[in-house]
């Protein structure tokens, strides 16, 4: 589809959360080797309570889901990654307005915005080996890709987030609880990387549907 509605993405967080579920095990170790071992259980349950929210209250617009997805994940989500994934879909919210359906120029908007949203909420830049590194990776990807249109888009997004989240494995984080490891945090996967990979994967599966 060329067009995103608050139905498809509806569907696309289901599927996000349904992911996270999955591998919530393998994102929990991989915390655990250089944090404090909560990543999958924190977003497993954030991802839930955005779920029910989304049944229990539809939205007729992509705004209103990125909305209410951001709002529960800020209230239920106690660590740093319900505040990054949560201001990352509000500010995508705000760049979505009140468009019944997201084209590839819109979509190209939010994941800036949201993007940008990161990098102040976390004082984050790109090199810091966080979750950031992979939104930068796919949203520079999906403006170079805008005018093939919104599949493509988002096919681009997700191939630009798994090579990012590859490439940075070997890097010396220096942001969040894996950046006290100093030298030691090299050689890792970061969490918030893998599952912003996720999520982007599921937007493409969307619109390869
Ligand atoms: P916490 O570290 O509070 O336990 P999580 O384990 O849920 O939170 O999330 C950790 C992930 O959040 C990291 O892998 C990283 O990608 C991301 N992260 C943490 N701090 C920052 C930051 N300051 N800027 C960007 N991303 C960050
Ligand atoms: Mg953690
Ligand atoms: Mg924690």
């Amino acid at each position: 589809a060329d067009r995103l509605s608050a139905t498809d993405l509806t569907a696309v967080f289901a599927d996000f959360q349904r992911a996270v579920e999955r591998d919530r095990d393998l994102l929990t170790e991989l915390d655990t080797a250089v944090g404090d071992g909560d990543h999958g259980t924190n977003l497993d349950r954030g991802m839930r309570a955005a779920v029910e929210a989304l049944a229990a209250i539809p939205q007729d617009t992509p705004g209103g889901v990125f909305n209410l997805v951001g709002r529960r994940l800020v209230s239920t989500v106690g660590g740093a990654s319900g505040a990054l994934y949560g201001t990352a879909f509000l500010r995508a919210a705000r760049a979505a307005g009140a468009a019944e359906a997201l084209d590839a120029a819109t979509c190209t908007a939010v994941l800036r915005d949201a993007t940008t949203g990161i990098a102040e909420r976390g004082k984050c830049a790109t090199g810091d080996k966080t979750m950031y590194d992979v939104w930068m990776a796919a949203s520079t990807a999906a403006a170079a890709a805008a005018g093939d249109g919104l599949p493509a888009l988002l096919a681009a997004a997700s191939t630009a987030a798994g090579a990012a989240e590859q490439e940075m494995v070997p890097w010396q984080a220096r942001r969040g609880r894996a950046s006290y490891l100093g030298e030691r945090s090299k050689d890792h996967r970061d969490p918030g990387a893998v599952s912003s990979r996720l999520l982007f994967g599921c937007f493409a599966a969307w619109a390869d549907a």
